[in-house]
């Protein structure tokens, strides 16, 4: 199996991040990507490529304009007003019922265009970002020009940023970008999105899109983040209406319960007949995951990856969620090895 990354992600470590009633270490860290292929490695998957970046112009088929250019300024105007051993994180979030504004100020910007306070700017937020996106549509051209299954390992997350903010850990929407980039030329592609959290970001950007269909098996948004987004009544508006399912979970739910759900998800997608499957590969489903609320064990993984080889679709993963170390890895490379 083919697996692309960027090396930029390295770059990028955020220092703090906000969660009830206190800031602590975050846990989107860069040894996520080592541990995972240190098992990719051990289990012969196949060797990192390292890919080119992504560009701004590149990722207006995802996202605005304006994100796009406050997030590619956004350490420069952070660390100029502020101290710059500090990452940027917002503190005051849009009103409702208030017409949308973007305020001058950069701690205002940083409340506009981010959801929650878990995403932070570092210096090299941008370069790292670019980086996992370039990975993501690299793997999606391989994919496109070979029809044999791709993996992006990258970070930081992806499935979280939405059209025009972020949030999550996320900035890029690496999954998006990869199905977007599938999807030239006319291509109906669908994404299956397994991290334990919705992929609220991916959800937002294809709302109105007939042709990229949006599947997401996750924990009850009313009791679990990003909890304003991930109901199932959430089906799609315009012309999109019918094309996004989403399959919210108890807390606690283990394989009993989950696999109903993964085989409903795999049902939806093959009536829907796409010429590729992209797989938000988050394993923070995993028991012993300190920020998902699953129950999935290691062997749920392999049964996993066995019903969506068993579709038979062109295929790619793109790394998302997963934050307990000592599995992660094996967790990630289950869900890939039918696939190989
Ligand atoms: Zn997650």
């Amino acid at each position: 199996m083919k697996i692309f990354g960027h090396s930029a992600h390295r770059l990028h470590e955020a220092k703090l991040e906000l969660i009830p009633g206190q800031l602590v270490p975050t846990i989107e860290t860069a040894d996520r990507i080592d541990r995972v292929l240190e098992t990719v490695t051990a289990r012969g998957l196949g060797s990192l490529v390292e890919c080119g970046l992504a560009t701004r112009d590149d990722l207006l088929a995802i996202h605005d304009p304006g994100y796009l250019a406050f997030l590619e300024t956004a350490w420069a105007e952070w660390s100029a007003t502020n101290d710059p051993k500090l990452d940027g994180i917002g503190f005051v979030w849009p009103h409702r019922n208030r017409p949308p504004r973007i305020p001058a100020a950069f701690e205002g910007k940083l409340g506009y265009y981010f959801f929650d306070a878990v995403s932070s700017i570092t210096p090299a937020v941008w370069p790292a970002a670019l980086g996992a996106a370039g990975a993501a549509r690299t793997a999606a051209q391989h994919l496109a020009a070979t029809g044999t299954s791709t993996f992006a390992l990258v970070r930081p997350t992806g499935h979280h940023a939405c059209h025009d903010m972020g949030g999550g850990t996320s900035y890029l929407n690496n999954t998006a970008f990869a199905a977007r980039t599938l999807a030239k030329g006319g291509a109906r592609v669908a994404i299956l999105d397994i991290d334990a959290h919705h992929g609220n970001g991916t959800q937002d950007i294809f709302w109105q899109d007939p042709d990229i269909l949006t599947v997401s098996i996750h924990t009850d948004p009313a009791q679990d983040y990003p909890y304003f987004s991930g109901y199932a009544d959430e089906t799609g508006g315009g012309r999109g209406e019918g094309f996004n399912l989403n399959i919210p979970l108890p807390p606690g739910t283990d394989w009993q319960g989950y696999s109903p759900a993964l085989q409903a998800a795999l049902q939806r997608i093959t009536d829907f007949a796409p010429d590729y499957l992209v797989v938000a590969l988050g394993v923070d489903s995993y028991v012993e995951d300190p920020s998902g609320k699953l129950a999935l064990k290691a062997g749920d993984y392999s049964r996993t990856g066995q019903a969506i080889a068993a579709t038979g679709l062109p295929r790619m993963f793109v790394f998302e969620g997963g934050y307990h170390h000592p599995t992660l890895g094996d967790c990630v490379v289950r869900v890939l090895e039918p696939s190989v």
